[in-house]
């Protein structure tokens, strides 16, 4: 692997180039190939070469191009790339795990995570404690000789808790269970979730790489042996692959994911800053403040505190409603990592689904808003947002 700069990466990692030398990757919209011979698809059927392929649903080039190119920004001996982020995060649990297993993961985690460790899971005799992930100690009990995997949102949404990967792994790899990182919040960009010692990051690609609220995807990194022998063969085949299609959307907005990710990150410190102490806000919530309770963890982690703010605003619903409602450029949706900026609701979105005693645990509470920073200049989101506040 050349030892290029990540942003040299990011522009030509990966690049697999045709006949006829196009400049800007090719879509490969094929399901199948064509064999030369009779002979070259048996061969091809025993074991498959460097960059030959069979059928769209095990590999294609375009999405070989993505997953090369993610895998060297992440700093990942391998990368599998799926139809969406739950696709790679279910992958991730379900090819690892069998009847019997334990499983420990944080509390606070994305509704369909939760679905699939509970629900899932559960159904197939695998085990799941979930703990608060911010405290170290409940990891320590929760972690058992029978535990084989640990499952976290490096940051969560939408409370912004950061979790500490290093603790936590050192924890999980004494008794041998392989440590899965959601890393959604913290981009690639600031991701150091490997070197921390996490063996398997997961990111939705709907989210920051394709970063423009286009398409679905999902990558599963890590270990070339967890990922070619574990979870290529689950993957092909119960079909989660990822669209050739969606995967040249990716490939391209990972020239510009460190651009777009770093000024998005820096309209959010500085959005966070003017807000703090606001009249109308009962609290901010951003990783990058000095005030957030684990702000010395996300910087040590991540160095930046990211590209989404919450906000508490006072008056419970009826005041985050008409927060929402008062906004002209920050428009409502649920998409997050997107160039445009989006605002949430939580509570009666995303969470809509929990009871309230777990909505409370989780800190879900009727004010609270998440606000997912684009790349508008910062000053116009400036005044959208403080505009909005005088209507609560
Ligand atoms: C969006 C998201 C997912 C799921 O990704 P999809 O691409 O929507 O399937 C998983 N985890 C986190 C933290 C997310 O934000």
């Amino acid at each position: 692997m050349e030892k290029w700069h990540r942003q040299t990466q990011a522009v030509h990692g990966g690049t697999r180039r045709s006949q006829y030398g196009e400049m800007s990757e090719a879509i490969f919209l094929t399901q199948g190939f064509v064999y030369e011979s009779a002979e070259a698809a048996e061969a091809r059927f025993v074991q498959a070469g460097e960059d030959e392929y069979i059928y769209a649903r095990y590999g294609n080039p375009t999405v070989a191009m993505f997953e090369e190119r993610i895998a060297r920004l992440e700093g990942a001996e391998d990368a599998f790339a799926t139809a969406s982020g739950m696709a790679a995060v279910s992958g991730a649990l379900m090819s690892g795990l069998q009847a019997g297993d334990h499983v420990v993961a944080a509390r606070a985690l994305f509704g369909s995570c939760l679905y699939v460790l509970e629900e899932v899971l559960g159904r197939f005799g695998v085990g799941v404690t979930l703990v608060d992930g911010g405290d170290l100690a409940a990891w320590g009990r929760a972690i058992r000789g029978d535990t084989r995997l640990v499952f976290f949102e490096s940051v969560s949404n939408p409370t912004l808790q950061v979790v500490d990967i290093a603790a936590v792994s050192e924890m999980a790899h004494r008794v041998g269970a392989r440590v899965v990182v959601d890393n959604v919040f913290a981009t690639p960009v600031f991701s150091r979730a490997l070197e921390l010692g996490a063996d398997v990051v997961i990111y939705s690609a709907t989210k920051h790489i394709d970063g423009q609220g286009r398409c679905l995807g999902g990558v599963v990194l890590g270990r070339r042996d967890f990922i070619r022998s574990t979870l290529e063969p689950y993957m092909k085949h119960t079909g989660g692959a990822l669209s050739p299609f969606n995967a040249w959307l990716l490939l391209k907005g990972l020239e510009t994911l460190e651009l777009r990710v770093r000024a998005q990150a820096a309209s959010a410190q500085a959005l966070a800053e003017t807000l703090e102490g606001h009249a109308a806000l009962a609290r901010v919530i951003y990783p990058g403040l000095a005030a957030h309770p684990d702000h010395a963890l996300a910087m040590r982690q991540m160095g930046a505190g990211g590209t989404v703010l919450t906000l508490e605003v006072k008056g419970g619903q009826a005041g985050a409603f008409r927060f929402l409602n008062a906004l002209k450029i920050i428009r409502i949706s649920n998409n997050l990592g997107d160039a445009k900026s989006i605002v949430t609701h939580p509570a009666t979105t995303t969470h809509q689904r929990l009871p309230e005693e777990q909505k409370a645990a989780l800190g879900i509470t009727p004010g609270l808003v998440r606000l997912s920073v684009g790349l508008e200049h910062v000053e116009d989101l400036g005044r959208d947002i403080l505009t909005a506040l005088q209507a609560v």
